[in-house]
């Protein structure tokens, strides 16, 4: 199977539109982010994976939020009230046992994505 048989696959488009896409430059970043297995960009129509809040995706990975919609939360790992939510930023952070990252990976580990 071909690259571009690959990305329709995905995509949902037929073969012969990939290249059509690929020249148009719109969807080239997208379709060789398509091509990176169980990869799937965040914003996109193909994306059916469902749609979930920031702290929904926290509480799905264990943090306990100590305020629904703050920015403090219990760190699954060590168990410090020191985890700092960043919402503009989408990050989360432990400063007790520095752990962290982004709130869209804690999504996409649960088979959702971040609305
Ligand atoms: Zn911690």
């Amino acid at each position: 199977m071909s690259a571009a048989q690959k990305a329709a696959l995905r995509l949902h488009v037929r073969t012969d539109e990939v290249g059509r896409l690929l020249r148009s430059g719109k969807l080239a970043g997208a379709v060789a982010a398509s091509l990176r297995p169980g990869a799937a960009p965040a914003y996109c129509y193909w994306d059916k994976r469902p749609k979930i809040g920031i702290d929904a995706a926290l509480e799905g990975a264990g943090y306990e939020l100590l305020v629904k919609g703050g920015n403090k939360a219990k760190c699954p790992v060590c168990g410090h009230t020191a985890v700092n939510i960043d919402h503009k930023k989408r990050v989360c952070f432990c400063f007790k046992c520095e752990k962290g990252g982004h709130i869209g990976s804690l999504a996409s580990q649960q088979g959702k994505r971040l609305a």
